[in-house]
């Protein structure tokens, strides 16, 4: 029976590449999302792929939702953490709603989504958690303390539960994207990519979200069973950690 993967903000953007990777790869694959019920509509018509409407930030609907894709597609053996906010601004200026906001979605939702998987993979001897963190977690980011200490924070979680399962079969890993090329990135105007952007990466081009997603199908395989704890920067050279 293939494995079953689930990923959390898995209908738009990053999220969206990785699960129709999974899939295309032979993955059963389950797609989260927190409120645009338009776009993962149009996801799930799109692939096939069916849909799970939750908040990572909210731990009982998270046990609930995950409860409900075991019930559909059986235990969960990959999870990728990949959902994630922003709510940029100067910390001087910064409000506690935009603070908590970030840490909730995009910290507090690896408690939240790993805690009700984790002992089953412990069990079967089998698992593979990839979390999707970010450049400017290794880096820092101006106008963005929240997200780089959210960003920074998942990496702590994945060593210390990188070693916690290491005997167990269980692997825990990061993957640090870069700029990708997203809706979001993608609306920035073209004399701002070219003149501010393109300049800091070292290969000349923005990345593909295919590409982070077949960083997630290597992570995921069985051949990267001795990889764990690992951080993979995809950034086409502009930070070398
Ligand atoms: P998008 O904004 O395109 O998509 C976000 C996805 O996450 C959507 O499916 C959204 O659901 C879901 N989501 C957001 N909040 C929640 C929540 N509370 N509960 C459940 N699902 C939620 O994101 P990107 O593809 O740009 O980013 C994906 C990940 O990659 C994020 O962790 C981001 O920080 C990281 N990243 C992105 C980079 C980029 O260049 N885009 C660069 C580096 C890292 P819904 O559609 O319902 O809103």
């Amino acid at each position: 029976m293939a494995r079953v993967a689930l990923v959390t903000g898995g209908t738009r953007g990053i999220g969206a590449a990785i699960s129709t990777a999974l899939k295309q790869a032979g993955y059963r694959v389950a797609a989260n999302y927190a409120g645009n019920d338009e776009a993962a509509n149009r996801f799930k018509s799109e692939t096939d792929i069916p849909v799970f409407k939750f908040d990572v930030s909210d731990p009982a609907a998270c046990e609930t939702g995950i409860r409900a894709v075991e019930a559909e597609l059986g235990p969960v053996d990959i999870l990728v953490n990949n959902a994630g906010i922003t709510r940029d601004g100067m910390f001087h200026k910064m409000t506690f709603d935009q603070w908590s906001a970030v840490i909730r979605t995009n910290l507090d939702s690896m408690f939240t989504c790993t805690r009700p998987v984790i002992e089953g993979m412990r069990e079967r001897s089998f698992g593979r958690i990839i979390i999707i963190s970010s450049i400017n977690g290794q880096k820092g980011q101006m106008g963005q303390t929240n997200y780089s200490a959210a960003k920074a924070g998942v990496i702590g979680f994945a060593k210390a539960l990188a070693l916690e399962n290491a005997n167990k079969g269980v692997t825990v890993n990061v993957i640090a994207p870069g700029y990708i090329a997203t809706e979001m990135v993608k609306a920035v105007p073209e004399e701002v990519l070219k003149s501010k952007i393109l300049p800091l990466i070292p290969v000349g081009r923005l990345g593909e979200a295919e590409e982070i997603a077949r960083g997630v199908l290597f992570l995921a395989s069985d051949e990267a069973g001795f990889v764990t704890g690992s951080t993979l920067s995809l950034n086409g050279g502009q930070y070398m950690a």
